[in-house]
């Protein structure tokens, strides 16, 4: 199992419709970060704010300059579902993730506990 090296896939992958956040995020953006509150509408999440559509990319992922990796430009204030990924090794089998190693592939179980001590910070509940 290796670190997330920002492939972007996951981000490109859930961000287009399948992310949602909770009633206390939405509440937290709208307090703090109306930028980003701007793009939710009755509780979903991304929304364009000026056609009311839902956004087919994300709008916070953001290539880093001269480089194939991406970035979160609201890292800190992204939603709890974003934080949770990846949950499950076959999850990250599935969608391509780049931390998968081939003897994650041969091992899944272990693999899977290498995950859970990798994500331990990021799954911890913020708000
Ligand atoms: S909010 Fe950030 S972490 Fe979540 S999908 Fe968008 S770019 Fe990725
Ligand atoms: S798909 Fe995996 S390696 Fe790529 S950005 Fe997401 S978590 Fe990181």
């Amino acid at each position: 199992m290796k670190d997330c090296n920002q492939c972007g896939k996951c981000c490109q992958i859930y961000g287009d419709g399948g992310l949602s956040a909770t009633p206390a995020e939405i509440r937290y953006w709208q307090d703090n970060r109306p930028e980003i509150a701007r793009f939710v509408q009755a509780g979903r999440i991304w929304i364009d704010p000026e056609t009311g559509d839902a956004l087919t990319a994300c709008p916070w992922l953001k290539q880093l300059p001269n480089q194939k990796k991406y970035g979160c430009s609201i890292y800190a204030d992204r939603p709890d579902d974003c934080r949770q990924y990846p949950v499950l090794v076959s999850d990250m089998i599935r969608d391509g993730c780049e931390m998968i190693e081939p003897i994650d592939l041969r091992r899944p179980k272990v693999a899977q506990s290498k995950l859970d001590q990798l994500m331990i910070d990021s799954r911890a509940v913020h708000r």
